[in-house]
């Protein structure tokens, strides 16, 4: 893990890969916090979204999916 892997300040902070080897890939400038705009929305959802990704996992149970 270097310096070079870290984000720059006030950089997007969203990650991808697993554990002891991610990355920052995004460059986007941070914006009200830690990430940008666009992951912003991702990683905070609205209380809308919430809502309905609940209802859909009422609808469709996990071990459903998994068997699908
Ligand atoms: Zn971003």
């Amino acid at each position: 893990m270097t310096a070079m892997t870290m984000p720059r300040p006030g950089q997007c902070k969203w990650t991808e890969g697993d554990s002891g080897n991610y990355s920052f890939p995004c460059t986007n400038k941070a914006e009200n916090g830690s990430y940008c705009a666009h992951h912003r929305t991702i990683v905070y959802e609205t209380p809308e979204q919430r809502k309905s990704r609940s209802a859909q996992t009422k609808f469709v149970p996990f071990s459903r999916r998994m068997a699908a």
